[in-house]
């Protein structure tokens, strides 16, 4: 007999030890994948309620199911939070993925089978904005723009030859590997001259720009869209911001567009996270996230490492491994053994094959929130070095000790006596 009451632990002990065995994965390794974070447990709680067996096709107040009274009230804050925190005059909030986002905001700035210019993914662009093997690559025409390779930063000048050329219907900034601070007011200036929409994919910087260190794209693109999970600490999902008059396409565009029902649970605990970033306490982490990445960033080059574009504005940096003759490959799965999480990435005009690589993209964000600070980020570059330098089995066995004892120190969602079912340490 199925006990529809019983917790995960007594229903399905084989999914509940799975669940264990990945938090202890978290707890004891060192996370410094940039688009990854730990969500609070408030906004874990959220998620895991009986807000998901809700059908809420539609809008707060304009639904095609009955029962919508609780969830309109759930969504309609997480909407008024997020415009505040943003200062944007639309939200939706439905986007289930930073994927789902972009698709259903193309979709309004720009018929299938029309152009759009985004950054290249070996330049550190997204497979959303028109790579080839990604939906956006067959329904759109792409043309891509990269960072210049000897400064790696984007350079405006070429760009704007590239959109006098190319005429793109729409123009894209954002990526997911590019660690300064991207020029809007630029990127506008050069969609009016041609007369093309201009939308920013803030996925990867967006509680950067929520605390104020990183320049709002807001009063300059017609659209902005991102996901929830990375710098903003929320669940896994997506949003999109617009101008007032654009609002009531975006909303189309998602639900009956792109979507079918909202993810009410998740929606609960975006609202949770935009009720986060709106707090000081959150912009005092952002703070320590982008000082971690300067001070981490620093601690490389004196170690011999080069770091494209030279340092960071932001949370993330990609680290160039060639002075150390290693490949991204490499440095990833030795990294690994040593508990030390981290992806390989191309770097501008890679040698490499994408899936070798020679660079490593390292971020702060993770850590950070465990509390960790400059002192722990320069031992951090220190470990890093000593794996990749060393490499041998004894070596990466002794970083990965340090690790366990650097993690121990910063806790991560321990248990809390019965209040959640779930979480639960070993
Ligand atoms: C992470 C990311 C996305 C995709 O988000 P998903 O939630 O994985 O679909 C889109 N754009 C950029 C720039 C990203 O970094």
């Amino acid at each position: 007999m199925l006990d529809h009451n019983a917790p995960l632990r007594e229903a399905d002990p084989v999914v509940a030890r799975l669940i264990d065995k990945e938090l202890r994965r978290q707890q004891h390794g060192l996370e410094l994948i940039a688009s990854e974070n730990f969500a609070s447990r408030a906004v874990i709680d959220a998620m895991g309620t009986p807000l998901t067996n809700k059908y809420a096709e539609g809008y707060p107040g304009k639904r095609y199911y009955g029962g919508c009274e609780v969830v309109d009230q759930v969504e309609q804050l997480a909407i008024d939070r997020l415009k505040q925190l943003f200062g944007a005059p639309h939200g939706n909030v439905q986007p289930h993925s930073g994927a789902q986002a972009n698709f259903a905001a193309f979709m309004v700035l720009l018929p299938p089978g029309g152009k759009l210019m985004g950054m290249s993914l070996p330049h550190g662009g997204h497979l959303s904005h028109g790579a080839a093997v990604n939906h956006s690559g067959r329904i759109w025409q792409a043309v891509h723009y990269g960072v210049d390779p000897s400064t790696g930063r984007i350079d405006y000048d070429q760009v704007r030859d590239q959109a006098l050329r190319e005429r793109p219907t729409l123009i894209i900034a954002g990526g997911s590997a590019y660690a300064r601070i991207i020029d809007f007011a630029a990127f506008r200036s050069i969609a009016d001259e041609i007369g093309a929409k201009f939308l920013v994919d803030m996925a990867h910087f967006a509680g950067l720009v929520a605390s104020g260190l990183y320049p709002s794209p807001v009063p300059h693109a017609h659209i902005v869209t991102s996901t929830t999970h990375k710098t903003l600490r929320g669940p896994r999902a997506g949003l999109i911001l617009s101008t007032a008059e654009l609002g009531k396409d975006v909303d189309k565009s998602v639900f009956p567009g792109t979507q079918g029902g909202p993810l009410e649970h998740v929606i609960a605990a975006k609202a949770v996270a935009f009720g986060e970033a709106l707090t000081e306490d959150f912009r005092a982490y952002s703070r320590q996230v982008v000082e971690n990445a300067r001070v981490l960033a620093e601690a490389m080059v004196d170690r011999g490492f080069a770091i494209v574009s030279g340092g960071t504005d932001t949370h993330l940096m990609l680290v160039d491994l060639r002075p150390k003759g290693l490949t991204g490959k490499e440095a990833e799965k030795l990294l690994g053994k040593a508990d030390i999480t981290v992806n390989k990435n191309t770097i501008p005009d890679d040698p490499q094959s994408p899936f070798v690589t020679s660079g490593i993209r390292l971020g702060t964000p993770a850590m950070t929130t465990r509390g960790m600070g400059t002192s722990e980020f320069r031992r951090i570059a220190q470990l890093i070095d000593e794996a990749l330098t060393q490499r041998d089995d004894a070596t990466l066995a002794r970083v990965a000790g340090e690790v366990h004892e650097m993690t121990g120190s910063f806790p991560l969602y321990p248990p809390v006596a019965s209040r959640h079912r779930t979480l639960q340490t070993a």
